[in-house]
């Protein structure tokens, strides 16, 4: 069998659906609902539940931008930039069931000038980087949604 070309980044923080769609993997508590994102199956974060219990559930792929900001700067080694860097943006997303906000990448092309606060994202994915056996590594990220497709409408 060949080995996959891609492969995410980080095991377990996202997925893709059954027609390709991409969604965060977040904790949610057994006892009082509360969400997680990066996922962690124990250790309720609200201090008012002593849960030790995290289901692994799927997050909503959308939701409105709190902040953002934008990255001009390389990261330092050992953390993979690419050569030459391209500025990107950083969104802060709040999802539209949990209320959860995720930080991410924004996909390139959009910019800090792009983005206004309150406005739609969707999930997707986008190369990171490629590793030394030539895989590419894939993360999750935000784009700015379509506004003319709908949640849930079928073609
Ligand atoms: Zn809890």
């Amino acid at each position: 069998m060949p080995a996959a070309s891609t492969q995410p980044a980080i095991e377990g923080w996202f997925a893709a659906d059954d027609s390709g769609a991409t969604h965060l993997i977040g904790g949610k508590c057994a006892q009082c609902a509360t969400y997680v994102f990066p996922p962690r199956e124990n250790n309720c974060p609200n201090p008012a539940c002593d849960s030790d219990v995290l289901n692994l559930v799927p997050l909503s792929r959308r939701g409105k931008v709190w902040s953002y900001t934008e990255n001009r700067y390389p990261p330092p080694a050992p953390y993979p930039a690419p050569d030459p860097f391209e500025p990107f943006a950083i969104a802060a997303v709040q999802l539209a069931d949990e209320g959860l906000i995720v930080l991410g990448k924004v996909v390139e092309g959009t910019l800090a000038a792009d983005l206004k606060v309150g406005m739609d994202m969707e999930l997707t994915t986008m190369p990171l980087y490629t590793d030394a056996d030539g895989v590419e590594r894939t993360t999750y990220a935000w784009m700015v949604a379509d506004a003319r497709s709908k949640e849930g409408t079928a073609r």
